[in-house]
């Protein structure tokens, strides 16, 4: 079967053995996995970690093995989540779950990038395994972990009932973390991003003041004339560039807080002044990832339709060419979220969620 692996500079189609399946354990044949931000940075070699692609699948139980739940018998669809913390440990006991050191460890056999991909018996125990409603799209699905991180991030920093957010970063997962803010009831919405193309999609959804940030002061004039020069209650940094943390904390009313919340490159630096944090009483709160409970949630908010995600997704392709949709998932001037399809993708039952609207691109 075909399975997309990291090879120097690049992503490669590999041909690879069917994998096993174990007692307890499924087989998922793939419908189709988004392209994350952070599967382009271990491409650009900037992310320390097992270098597996793909954590966003859905797909089709191809086959179970003895003893696997009788909920997800072959033929059902299901949303697949690729860690899976050990609810053991004392970071686990704490309730810091993505944080516990064997959750990064565990994965998807062999990634979300491949026809088919085996997942373990104890990603099952720990319910990782969601089956999706019919009013959630196969597109809609692979929405369900970064959308999920966005909710993880939301519940680790609060957000006050109609308080005020501004987002340094209105890439995919931006975007995301700025509609789920919204459904959860926060009040003024601002965000800065350099795309046109993202800045439009951002005004689209409903975002009430979107800047470009090359424009420094235009980015702090914005959050004034929002706040009366108070500053906003969150700040989420949803990119790596050191210089927007930054910024962030310019942005931040005294008190507030600020959502570390996309991966910087390995290595990067921030000099500044520290009193700006100390004397503002600002916190800093990084949020990485998200767990297969807080992904429930989510499924839960999408099934209900409180929660519309369907034009975020700009383009999906194939898997023998997921070189092309790495390639375009790293032009934000021309991308949304671009998502990987595998054999399993169409043959949704009727009555499935609407097909996706906006700058779609079915080539
Ligand atoms: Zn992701
Ligand atoms: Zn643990």
């Amino acid at each position: 079967m075909k399975v997309g692996i990291l090879a120097p500079g690049r992503v490669e189609l590999a041909d690879r053995p069917e994998p096993p399946l174990g007692p307890g354990e499924l087989v998922v044949e793939l419908a189709a996995c988004g392209v994350c931000g952070t599967d382009l940075e271990k491409l650009r070699g900037n992310y320390a970690s097992a270098g597996i692609l793909g954590h966003e699948p859905v797909g089709r139980v191809r086959s179970a093995g003895p003893g696997a739940p009788e909920a997800l018998a072959p033929g059902t669809r299901v949303f697949v989540h690729h860690h899976v913390p050990c609810y053991a440990c004392a970071v686990c006991r704490r309730g810091d779950l993505t944080f516990c050191p064997e959750y990064s460890r565990s994965n998807l056999d062999p990634g979300g990038f491949a026809e088919r991909f085996r997942v373990s018996a104890d990603h099952l125990r720990k319910g990782a395994v969601l089956p999706l409603a019919d009013a959630v799209s196969w597109e809609v699905g692979t929405l369900l972990e970064p959308a999920g991180c966005a909710l993880t991030a939301i519940r680790a920093v609060g957000l006050p009932a109609g308080g005020s957010l501004f987002l340094l970063g209105l890439g995919p997962v931006g975007l995301l973390y700025a509609r789920l803010a919204r459904s959860l009831g926060a009040g003024w919405i601002g965000g800065a991003e350099l795309s046109p193309l993202r800045r439009a999609a951002a005004e689209r959804g409903g975002i009430d003041a979107v800047v470009d940030p090359r424009d420094p002061e235009e980015v702090r004039r914005a959050v004034a004339r929002a706040t009366g020069g108070a500053g906003v209650d969150r700040v989420v940094v949803a990119t790596g560039a050191p210089a927007a943390v930054e910024l962030g904390t310019e942005l931040a009313r005294r008190g507030g807080t600020l959502n570390l919340f996309g991966l910087p490159e390995s290595g990067s630096q921030l000099r500044m002044d520290l009193q700006k944090l100390y004397l503002r009483g600002l916190r800093v709160i990084p949020t990485y990832a998200t767990t297969e409970r807080d992904v429930a949630d989510l499924h839960a908010l999408l099934a209900s339709r409180r929660l519309v995600l369907e034009d975020l997704v700009s383009h999906r392709l194939p898997l023998d060419r997921i070189d092309e949709a790495f390639a375009l998932a790293a032009r934000p001037a021309e991308a949304l979220k671009v998502v990987v399809t595998g054999p399993a993708f169409g043959g949704e039952r009727p009555g499935a969620g609407p097909r996706p609207v906006g700058p779609s691109n079915a080539r």
